[in-house]
This record gives structure tokens, C-alpha cells and sequence, in this order.
């Protein structure tokens, strides 16, 4: 199980003076964060969740039929489920990424208030080309691990059982005998990622 980074990097703009205050707007923000999502590969899990009824945008009157999103927002950008929060956890970026998003005012359920132009000081995670394959193996290992339980949509009741522990761990604060209680429960919960596994071993080695 990884340990977190220390701290995200700050947002630097190339200038001489080195890193400071980088101003952003709202849609940039988004696209930015869709494409590092994109080469993380989270789209991969995403696409087992929803084929199994999982999407976590069910409902919403945003959703086109065929189209998709209509109103991409900030929050739904930066908002992870149990799957991502541990995927980013495993992978050591998410606290880069949670601090990132918790420097951008007016998200809020499925709509945001943010500004047109916001300045942040910390910068987006950096992804590399090893990424996507972890997110690959993840999702292979979900579609497996839902083929094989008789009970229909196992893989959603993890999904919340992860979020929920991967929120007290994000929460525990100074506490390590919790802390490593709850790395030993997340661990357990997701000992059947055979290929996430195998394949985090070969991207820490
Ligand atoms: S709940 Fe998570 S895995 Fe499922 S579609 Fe939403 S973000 Fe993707
Ligand atoms: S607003 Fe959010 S929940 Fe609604 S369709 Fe768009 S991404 Fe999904």
C-alpha cells in the first residue's frame, strides 16, 4: 500500500522568478482536470462501474442520453468515488490531487459557483505514460471480480465500502495505529485486484 506524497507540488508558470501563483480559468481548470484523468485512466474503471450500473451520474439532469455530460462542472471534475479515491491513493496522488481541487471556491453537488478566473498555488498532479495500464489492470480486475459473484453489482457495494474507509484513512490524522488498521482493511477489501497489484509492483519497482 503506497504512503502519500509529501505535500503537492506548488503551480509554477515558467517565469524566471520560479514557481508562484498561477491564474486559471474556470474552463481550463476543467479540461485540465478531465485530461489528467484521462491519462490516468480512470475512464477505463469508470466504463466497468457504468456498464454495471454504477454511474454516478444516474439522475442527474445534466446527463444527455447519447451525448453525455451537458454542464461539465468543476465539482463533478474534482469529486472522486471509492474507486478513484483508492486508485489515486495506490498510485500516491491523492493528496496532490485532493489539495489541488480543495484551492477551488464554489464546487458544490453537481453545479459550481466558480469564479470565470481563479489563482491557485498548487499544482495539478503529474500523470506519465505508465499511468493509463494501472487503471486498465484496476478495471480488468473489477469486470472479473463482478463476473464472479452471483450477487448483481458486488463490484458497487465495494465501491461504497472503499469510499467510506478510504475517508477515515484521508481523516485520520496523526492517529497511526488507526491509520494502519485502516490500510490493513483496505488491503483486505481489495485483495482480489490481482492485475492492479501485479501491476503497482512493476510501476513502484
Ligand atoms: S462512481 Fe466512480 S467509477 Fe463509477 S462512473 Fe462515477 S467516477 Fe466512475
Ligand atoms: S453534472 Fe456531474 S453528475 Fe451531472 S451529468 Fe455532468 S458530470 Fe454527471
Amino acid at each position: 500500500m503506497s504512503e502519500q506524497t509529501n505535500g503537492a507540488r506548488k503551480a509554477s508558470n515558467d517565469s524566471p522568478e520560479g514557481e508562484h501563483t498561477v491564474s486559471f480559468t474556470r474552463n481550463a481548470l476543467i479540461v485540465d482536470g478531465m485530461k489528467t484523468l484521462g491519462e490516468l485512466g480512470t475512464h477505463h474503471i469508470c466504463n466497468v462501474c457504468i456498464s454495471y450500473g454504477g454511474s454516478c451520474c444516474r439522475g442527474c439532469p445534466h446527463l444527455a442520453d447519447g451525448l453525455g455530460c451537458g454542464q461539465r462542472n468543476t465539482s463533478c471534475t474534482a469529486w472522486l468515488c471509492g474507486f478513484l479515491k483508492y486508485y489515486l491513493y495506490e498510485i500516491g496522488l491523492l493528496d496532490e490531487w485532493q489539495s489541488f481541487w480543495e484551492q477551488i471556491p464554489g464546487q458544490d453537488y453537481r453545479e459550481d459557483f466558480t469564479p470565470e478566473r481563479v489563482d491557485v498555488n498548487l499544482a495539478m498532479p503529474r500523470t506519465n505514460v505508465r499511468h493509463e495500464r494501472l487503471g486498465l489492470a484496476l478495471a480488468a480486475d473489477l469486470r472479473q471480480i463482478e463476473q464472479s459473484h452471483v450477487a448483481i453489482g458486488f463490484i458497487l457495494t465495494l465501491r461504497e465500502k472503499l469510499d467510506k474507509t478510504m475517508d477515515q484513512l484521508m481523516h485520520c490524522g496523526a492517529d497511526r495505529k488507526r491509520r494502519i488498521r485502516l490500510q490493513r482493511k483496505i488491503k483486505m477489501m481489495t485483495a482480489d485486484f490481482r492485475s492492479f497489484h501485479q501491476s503497482l509492483d512493476s510501476y513502484r519497482s
